[in-house]
C-alpha cells in the first residue's frame, strides 16, 4: 500500500525535468536516506561524505543543488555553503540543520545558503522542500531567460526606432530643397514672369501653392519631431514680445481657411496684456496647430476662442485659453492626445487627416518655455487647450535666459558675459526711457551688432541686457563699440549719454551662484 502511494507520487514528480543534486553528509546513513528519497522523486543524487570532496565533485560536473550537513569534521557547512556561493553561485543549498545547534535559520542563510530543513525530517518533508525549492529555481530561470529575451527585443526596437528617427530626418532634408524650387517657380509665374496668365492658369497654380504649403508644413513638423528625438530639443530664442501680435500673425494664415468651412474666431485677448518672453516663430507654431486643430474638429457654424485667464499665482506665466465647439475628445483619448503619433477616435476614422504629431510639438515649444499645457473636453461639447506663457520680467529672464547660457558656459568652461546699456539724462543726471523711435533704433543696431548665440534683450525702453560668450576683456570692448555706435550713429536723442556695466562669469564672480545673485543685483538697479 505505501509503496503504491509512494510509486503513485514519483510518477507525479517524474513529469519535472531531472535535477542533479549534490548530498554532504559525513554519517553514511543520511547520505543514504536522501539520496533514496531524491531518487524517489525523480531526480538524480551524488553523494559524499566531505565538504572538501564536495567541492571537488562541484569543480568538474555542475549541479544545480547541493543539500548539506552543518556539523562534519575538517570543513564545516559553513564554510561549504561560503566556498559554493563564491565559486559557484548558481547552486540553490539546502541545509540539514539539527536541533539544538549552537547557530540559528538566520546564521544559514546569511552564509548563502537558500533554504534549510531541520533534523529528522519525513520523507515528504524532504520531498516538499526539494520541491520548493526547485520551483523557485526554475522560476528565477524562467525569469532571468524572459529579461534577457526583453532585453535584446528592446535593443533592437531602439535601433529600429532610432533607423525611423534619422529615416524621418534624411527623407524630411531631402524633400526640403525640391519644394524649395518648385515653390519658387510656382511664385515666379505666379507675379507673371513667364508671360501673362489666364483666369484658369493662376487659379490652378494657386491652388498648387496652397498645397506646396501644406506640404512644407508637414516637413517643419517632422523636422521638428526629429530634433526633439534626437535628444537636441528645440532651439528656443525668448524675445519679449507683444502675445497679441503672435496670435493675429498665427490667425491671419486661416482666414481663407475658415471661410471657406463657415467657422468663426474670436481673439478675446486684452491688447494691454504684459510682454511675454516667448520665442515668437516657436509660439506662431503653436497657436497655428491649436487654431489649426480647432478650425479642423469644429463644424461649420462653430466657433474658435481665444482669451486669457490671467496670471498665475506668482504672477509669472500668464494662462492662455483656446477653445472650440467642435467634436470635443473622448475621455480616453484626453490624457494620450500630447503623445507623438497619437491620433484620438475621429482622426483615426478618416473624418480628418494629421499626422499626430502637432499637440506633441506644441507641448514641447511650451515646456521649452517652462510652461504647462493641457486639455480639457465633453465629447461633443467643444475642446479647451489650457496654457501658460512666461511673463517678460526679471523671474523669467533670469529662468529662461541666463541661468541656461550660464550652465552653458560652464559645461563649455567658456566665459560668460552680461553687459547692462543705459541711458542717462545729461541735464536730470538720471536714467532716461527713450521714445518708441529712438528705441527701435536702439534695438535694430544692436541686433546687427552681436554674434547668433549671443542674445539682446531690451528691458521697458530703459536698458538692454546683452549676455554673450566672451570674456571680460572683449566684453568691455563690444560694450565700448555700442557706446560709439549709438552716440555717433543718431540713434539716440540729444541730451542722452550712452552708458554701460559690465559682469563676467568666471571673472567678477567665481561660480555659478555668486554669478547669479550677482546678475540680480544688476537687474535690480535698473
Ligand atoms: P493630428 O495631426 O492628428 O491633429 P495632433 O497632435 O494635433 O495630431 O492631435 C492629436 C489628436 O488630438 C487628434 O488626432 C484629435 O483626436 C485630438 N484633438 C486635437 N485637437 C482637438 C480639438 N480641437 N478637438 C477635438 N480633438 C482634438
Amino acid at each position: 500500500m505505501l509503496l503504491r502511494f509512494l510509486l503513485n507520487r514519483v510518477e507525479e514528480d517524474i513529469r519535472v525535468e531531472k535535477e542533479r543534486i549534490l548530498v554532504v553528509d559525513d554519517e553514511a546513513s543520511v547520505r543514504e536516506m536522501v539520496s533514496k528519497i531524491v531518487n524517489l522523486i525523480g531526480h538524480e543524487a551524488v553523494t559524499t561524505g566531505s565538504g572538501k570532496e564536495a567541492l571537488e565533485i562541484l569543480k568538474n560536473e555542475p549541479f544545480s543543488i547541493m543539500i548539506t550537513d552543518i556539523r562534519m569534521p575538517e570543513m564545516d557547512g559553513f564554510e561549504l555553503i561560503k566556498a559554493v556561493r563564491s565559486h559557484f553561485p548558481d547552486t540553490y543549498i539546502i541545509c540539514m540543520t539539527a536541533h539544538g545547534g549552537s547557530y540559528t535559520y538566520t546564521d544559514v542563510v546569511a552564509a548563502g545558503a537558500t533554504d534549510y530543513i531541520s533534523k529528522p525530517f519525513t520523507i515528504d518533508e524532504m520531498r516538499a522542500k526539494l520541491n520548493r525549492v526547485i520551483h523557485e529555481k526554475n522560476l528565477i530561470l524562467d525569469l532571468t531567460r524572459k529579461s534577457v529575451e526583453l532585453e535584446r527585443v528592446n535593443a533592437e526596437l531602439k535601433r529600429l526606432d532610432q533607423l525611423k528617427s534619422t529615416f524621418i530626418s534624411s527623407v524630411s532634408h531631402e524633400l526640403r530643397t525640391p519644394l524649395t524650387v518648385i515653390k519658387e517657380f510656382i511664385s515666379l509665374m505666379l507675379e507673371g514672369h513667364a508671360g501673362s496668365l489666364t483666369e484658369d492658369q493662376r487659379e490652378y497654380l494657386g491652388i498648387a501653392n496652397k498645397n506646396i504649403m501644406r506640404l512644407t508644413n508637414l516637413i517643419e513638423t517632422l523636422l521638428d519631431f526629429s530634433r526633439i528625438e534626437s535628444g537636441k530639443g528645440l532651439k528656443l530664442r525668448f524675445e519679449p514680445s507683444r502675445l497679441m501680435e503672435v496670435v493675429e500673425d498665427s490667425v491671419m494664415t486661416f482666414s481663407q481657411q475658415m471661410e471657406g468651412k463657415g467657422v468663426t474666431l474670436e481673439n478675446r485677448l486684452d491688447p494691454d496684456l504684459p510682454h511675454v518672453l516667448i520665442d515668437r516663430n516657436r509660439m506662431v507654431e503653436v497657436f497655428i496647430n491649436l487654431i489649426g486643430n480647432g478650425i479642423k474638429f469644429t463644424p461649420p457654424g462653430g466657433k474658435i476662442t481665444i482669451d486669457s485667464r490671467g496670471l498665475t499665482e506668482k504672477r509669472d506665466y500668464l494662462k492662455i485659453v483656446v477653445t472650440d465647439t467642435g467634436v470635443g475628445i473622448l475621455p480616453e483619448d484626453l490624457p494620450k492626445i500630447f503623445e507623438r503619433f497619437y491620433q484620438g477616435e475621429t482622426t483615426q476614422t478618416g473624418v480628418v487627416t494629421g499626422t499626430g504629431l502637432g499637440l506633441a510639438i506644441v507641448k514641447e515649444i511650451i515646456e521649452g518655455h517652462r510652461g504647462s499645457i493641457y486639455a480639457e473636453s465633453k465629447f461633443g461639447g467643444g475642446a479647451s487647450f489650457l496654457f501658460t506663457l512666461p511673463v517678460f520680467g526679471i523671474e523669467t529672464i533670469y529662468h529662461l535666459l541666463l541661468n541656461p547660457m550660464l550652465e552653458e558656459a560652464e559645461k563649455d568652461k567658456s566665459p560668460f558675459s552680461m553687459i547692462r546699456v543705459e541711458f542717462w539724462d545729461q541735464r536730470t543726471k538720471r536714467e532716461s526711457e527713450l521714445n518708441h523711435e529712438s528705441w527701435e533704433g536702439v534695438m535694430y543696431a544692436l541686433q546687427k551688432m552681436v554674434r547668433s548665440v549671443d542674445t539682446v534683450i531690451p528691458f521697458q525702453n530703459s536698458a538692454v541686457y546683452l549676455f554673450s560668450f566672451n570674456d571680460k576683456k572683449f566684453t568691455k570692448e563690444i560694450a565700448e563699440r555700442i557706446q560709439v555706435k549709438l552716440t555717433q550713429g543718431n540713434y539716440i536723442p540729444k541730451g542722452i549719454d550712452v552708458r554701460f556695466k559690465t559682469y563676467t562669469y568666471p571673472k567678477d564672480a567665481h561660480n555659478k551662484e555668486d554669478f547669479l545673485k550677482g546678475s540680480r543685483l544688476l537687474f535690480k538697479e535698473g
